[in-house]
């Protein structure tokens, strides 16, 4: 009896290495609450990668502290291939923002590609009394020490542009954060808070019904898609240099196999070719990938160049959290 039960554990553990991978449902976790714009690109995403690697993928939402709650779970993960981070500019502004941050952002991940760029929008409440940039500038400077600015957490984009927001017209305002802009912008349509830079993936919609205000693009050149447009760039509108734009990238736990790693960055490279898949991203103002940075390498030295880009930046403003 014993002898036959070991047989059958030496079956399946045979059975198990020679498994292809991946073999049961995978996870991307998200670091930010449902309904948002990291959660959107996931989702959508999902749907193409589901396709290229035959299985089931399965989003788990871990919002908190800017995305490090999500991140620092899967730096903790099992490196079996079927847990998988998918965050933003974050990766980087964190290890300037965090004086403890709970993971090595270089160091406990195997890098899995990039997947797109998005650009923000500076966007306010419908009741402001302000709709054009010169007149929100004017509007800030009557209303110092009364502003609420929301955001997803320190470590955040919306944060990161709200904190260059505040230094290019030199006023602080109260920052309110949220585990994600889906919940920040549910109170930015009620009145709740006044102003938040976000992603144009969760914005456009919102800016095209007229259910908040659009004050202008985050990004150097104006935008393309018809509800964004005819938006000045902040730049323009008189905050010399300001120049912020998204990405997105997916990243395993340090120590997965190469063999996942390069089976799903082939699974996310043929995705990002779904002509569906690029128009839905387009439509809503997000450019996909298709350079070297699509490459495991390439991505982890851009992720490398961005933490030197923005390290500094975020220094200067003087924010930090334990
Ligand atoms: N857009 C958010 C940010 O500020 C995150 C999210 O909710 O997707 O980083």
């Amino acid at each position: 009896m014993k002898t036959l039960i070991s047989a059958a554990l030496m079956l399946a553990s045979a059975t198990a290495a020679w498994a292809e991978y991946p073999d049961k449902p995978i996870t991307i976790v998200v670091p930010f609450a449902a309904g948002g714009p990291t959660d959107k690109v996931a989702r959508d995403l999902s749907e193409v990668l589901r396709k290229q690697l035959g299985q089931t993928i399965i989003i788990e939402n871990v919002g908190g502290a800017g995305g490090t709650l999500g991140a620092a779970k899967v730096a903790k993960a099992s490196p079996d291939g079927y847990t998988v981070l998918l965050h933003h500019i974050g990766m980087a502004t964190a290890p300037a923002l965090y004086r403890k941050l709970p993971y090595d952002t270089l160091g406990d991940f195997e890098y899995l590609g990039m997947v797109n760029e998005v650009p923000m929008t500076l966007i306010g409440r419908s009741t402001l009394p302000a709709s054009t940039m010169p007149e929100l500038l004017k509007w800030i400077d009557a209303n110092k020490g009364k502003i609420n600015l929301a955001n997803a957490g320190l470590g955040a984009a919306s944060h990161l542009c709200g904190l260059l927001f505040q230094q290019s017209v030199k006023v602080d305002m109260t920052t309110v954060p949220y585990k994600g802009t889906a919940p920040a912008m549910t109170d930015l349509l009620g009145g709740q808070v006044d102003l938040m830079c976000d992603q144009t993936t969760n914005t456009t919609q919102q800016i095209e019904s007229g259910k908040v205000k659009a004050f202008g693009v985050t990004t150097a050149k104006r935008l393309h898609t018809p509800a964004l447009a005819k938006l000045p760039t902040l730049d323009e509108a008189g905050l010399k240099g300001f120049n912020v734009a998204i990405w997105h990238g997916l990243y395993a736990p340090k120590g997965t196999p190469k063999a996942s790693v390069d089976k799903f960055n082939s699974a996310l490279r043929a995705a990002l070719k779904d002509a569906e898949f690029i128009k839905r991203e387009e439509a809503l103002g997000a450019v996909i990938i298709t350079d070297s940075r699509l490459g495991t390498s390439e991505h982890r030295k851009f992720v490398e160049a961005e933490i030197g880009k923005w390290g500094p930046v975020i220094k200067a403003a003087g924010q930090y959290a334990d």
